[in-house]
């Protein structure tokens, strides 16, 4: 049933709740029973406060949940296979290779005792393990300079501390590029960063979601970042769904209150 009317989904999240063991009382439900779909080459925005459960839905669609967080409920169909049942050997090799995901922090991610080069160079290897290390290296510098790295071929050498917050998340991009994902989910990745770089950082997931047609979630808890880079727009309020419209009628008849208060928010 779910198959079918998902037919043309890339990822069709159906009832999906998560939820985080607590000590001597019922599990906390902190993702409460959401259903979404994203098509091939869109782009959807979450947009919540804090707390509201956006990083818990991305964890759970990735499958990187962590502090005994499980999903209880729902289906999670990536082309038509149900990640929820999959192993995490599956898990692991759909990561990567067919969903990459950046976050806010990239520091968190990126390997402090690892040069740029090296850990571009280990996601290529995901993609396309039979490539001459020469052959892999001028894809590196390729990928550095398409994420606007100035002075690539130097700053391939360099490790992540001697990076800028800007930086490191273009690395985070082009390491997210390298395995040529159909899906990216991208959790806050401007939060942390001046109003200019956020711009070209948004411009880079808009770059490369109309070259590749890659399908991309982004979240945000800033609903201003929206209206530039979204299809669609879901907003979530503690662990719902509460509104799902297109940007423009987003901005032109939101619906629920919560959406109108997070309007007023903006600056
Ligand atoms: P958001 O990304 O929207 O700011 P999160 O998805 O990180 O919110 O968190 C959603 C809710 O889940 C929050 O109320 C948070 O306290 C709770 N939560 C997150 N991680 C855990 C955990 N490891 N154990 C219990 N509750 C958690
Ligand atoms: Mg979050």
């Amino acid at each position: 049933m779910t198959h079918d009317s998902h037919q043309d989904a890339l990822l069709s999240v159906n009832h999906l709740v998560t939820q985080f063991p607590a000590k001597g009382k019922k599990n906390i439900t902190v993702v409460d029973d959401i259903s979404f779909d994203v098509k091939p080459g869109e782009i959807v925005a979450i947009v919540g406060e804090s707390g509201s459960g956006k990083s818990i839905t991305s964890q759970s669609i990735m499958g990187l949940l962590k502090s005994g967080g499980t999903i209880a409920n729902g289906e999670i169909l990536y082309q038509g296979h149900n990640l929820v049942e999959m192993s995490k050997k599956e898990r692991r090799k759909l990561r990567g290779k067919e969903m990459s995901m950046i976050f806010q922090e990239p520091m968190s991610s990126l390997n402090p005792m690892l040069r740029v080069k090296t850990q571009i160079a280990e996601a290529l290897k995901i993609h396309v393990p039979k490539q001459s290390p020469k052959e892999r290296m001028e894809k590196v510098i390729e990928l550095l300079k398409q994420v606007e790295i100035p002075n690539a071929e130097t700053v391939a050498t360099y490790f992540p501390h001697q990076l800028s917050g800007g930086m490191r998340q273009r690395v985070m991009i082009a390491i997210a590029l390298a395995g040529e994902p159909n899906l990216l989910i991208a959790d806050e990745p401007t939060t942390a960063l001046d109003v200019t770089t956020q711009a070209q950082i948004l411009a880079l997931i808009k770059d490369l979601n109309s070259r590749n047609g890659t399908g991309v979630i982004f979240i945000t808890h800033d609903l201003s970042v929206v209206a530039d880079i979204a299809d669609r727009v879901l907003v979530m309020y503690a662990g719902k769904i509460v509104e799902e419209a297109t940007v423009y009628d987003l901005f032109e008849n939101p619906q629920h209150p919560y959406t109108m208060g997070l309007m007023k928010a903006m600056p």
